[in-house]
């Protein structure tokens, strides 16, 4: 089975039709263009041959089954804000939506859970923790994305540094195979050794191994009290160096974070949110989470005190919500304001140990420039996620800027692994980094890969040509 893939006719129309409702199938030039991408076209744009809107797990169990009877491709979408080129049907065949199914059940408070639908938002199910008295602390930037999504590709975000990625939140998982079966992986308890763990080899396989039907997420008491210092220093190196003075305090910080002033006035010039703090050719952000004013008080002071005498020329407090909104306003534009200031970007999520990061970011800066490329390392430096930004100037052909980026790419990543990182922290590997996973893991990993695919899906009909590519 698998390639070549059926060319779908108006029987597998009809067939999709029939187990949802003609109102939620469309076919061809019906589908809206931006279900050809996710929210990095230069990573691939492939229109889907049928999109389809599904209410329910069986309606998902039926189509998949068909699917794989049939030899057609499908591919899962949630909002579509995954950042590898991964909610795109390479292949063709069908795009299945989850967005309908978005129920947040109450939540279970005496196991601190709560069991959610694929397709509720992040931002929904951070709030029904929270009308609860209860926290889910894992923030990715996008709070419009799915919690499917974000279970499905691991999805980081910059509270990872106290609370760890949403895997850590996970109880449990029902998924639709490819072949259509139903299964649950794990259950609502707090220790599992019970047969291989497939909760966690299915929480950021990026939609290639089964269908998320409904997810039970561990939740915490909400902290009492939040604070957000911004240090501003004369570099990104220095902001690079203060990262690990800020981790060997005794308070465990909930976000570390840094921005060059460069990167700052491109989201105030193109998306008009002001930055509060004017000093400084880079910021680093901190932000503490405390059960009491006296625990916050004791790591904010410390933090100020740690950070003036290591360089930085102030330590400013963003003790209201206001300041704190306006700080984090900025740090959640960077992508929007980049798009907006340049004709296209390319992006590196590597991942490196946190004491390389200072490292990482010196050599960055360096390769980029020796390419040519204007580039801005940035984002989560509290656990070594470095988004290393690279922005196209209205000056260089597409020959070049693909020339230099793929080189810059290269580098990088060579850069990440001899540094003991990895290729991605968060984004995923989707068709955008398929070829750079293949250096960079090695043929022995990728035959483990291949054969972890076939185990959930034989013919190959889940979100193929992701992750590992099969027809070459
Ligand atoms: C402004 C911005 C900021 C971001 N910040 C972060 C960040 O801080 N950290 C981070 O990790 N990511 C971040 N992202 C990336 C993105 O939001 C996450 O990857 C998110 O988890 C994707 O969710 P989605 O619903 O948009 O999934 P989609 O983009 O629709 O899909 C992503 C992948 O998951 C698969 N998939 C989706 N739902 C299911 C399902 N139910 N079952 C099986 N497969 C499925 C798809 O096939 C695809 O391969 C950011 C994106 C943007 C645009």
């Amino acid at each position: 089975m698998a390639f070549p893939y059926k060319k779908m006719d108006e029987t597998d129309y009809d067939f999709i039709r029939s187990v949802t409702s003609p109102d939620r199938v469309a076919v061809g030039a019906e589908i809206a263009d931006e279900y050809y991408h996710d929210e990095m076209p230069n990573y691939g744009i492939f229109p889907p041959e049928l999109y389809v809107e599904a209410e329910t797990k069986e309606e998902i169990s039926k189509i998949m089954a068909y699917c794989n009877e049939h030899n057609i491709p499908v591919v899962i979408r949630g909002a579509g804000s995954g950042l590898a080129g991964g909610a795109n049907c390479k292949y063709g065949g069908v795009m299945l939506s989850i967005m309908r199914m978005n129920k947040i059940w109450p939540v279970d408070h005496k196991n601190q859970t709560i069991t959610v639908q694929p397709g509720a938002l992040l931002l929904d199910v951070q709030a029904a923790a929270a009308a609860e008295g209860l926290f889910y602390p894992p923030d990715p930037g996008e709070k419009t994305a799915t919690i499917g999504g974000n279970v499905i590709t691991n999805a980081g975000g910059m509270k990872a540094v106290r609370y760890g990625l949403t895997r850590d939140f996970v109880r449990c998982i029902e998924a639709v195979l490819p072949d259509g079966s139903i299964e649950r992986f794990s259950s609502n308890v707090v220790k599992n050794t019970t047969g291989y763990d497939i909760k966690d080899l299915v929480i950021g396989s990026e939609g290639t191994l089964c269908v998320v039907t409904e997810i039970t997420l561990k939740l915490l008491p909400a902290p009492n009290c939040t604070c957000t210092l911004v240090m501003p220093f004369h570099s990104l190196e220095e902001c690079a160096d203060m990262v690990p003075k800020v981790l060997e305090l005794p308070f465990v910080p909930t976000a570390i974070e840094f921005l060059e002033r460069e990167l700052i006035d491109i989201v105030e010039r193109n998306l008009h949110k002001p930055f509060p703090v004017k000093e400084g050719e880079a910021v680093l952000i901190v932000m503490y989470d405390a059960s009491s004013q006296q625990e916050l008080d004791n790591a904010v002071e410390a933090a100020a005190e740690a950070a003036l005498a290591n360089g930085a020329i102030d330590c400013c407090i963003a003790n209201t919500p206001e300041r704190a909104g306006s700080v984090w306003e900025v740090r959640g534009g960077i992508l929007e304001g980049m798009k907006a200031d340049s004709v296209s970007q390319e992006e590196c999520d590597v991942v490196v140990p946190r004491s390389c990061i200072a490292q990482y970011v010196k050599d960055a800066k360096r390769i980029a420039s020796s390419l040519g490329l204007r580039v801005e390392p940035c984002g989560h430096c509290g656990d070594g996620n470095i988004h290393t930004e690279m922005l196209r100037g209205n000056d260089m052909t597409d020959e070049e800027w693909e020339s230099a980026t793929g080189e810059c790419l290269r580098q990088l990543y060579a850069l990440s692994k001899e540094l003991g990182g990895q290729l991605s922290g968060e984004h995923g590997i989707g068709n955008g980094r398929i070829e750079y996973l293949k250096e960079f893991v090695g043929p022995r990993m990728i035959r483990l890969y291949k054969a972890i695919k076939l185990a959930f899906d034989e013919n190959l009909i889940l979100n193929p040509g992701k992750i590992i590519e099969y027809n070459e």
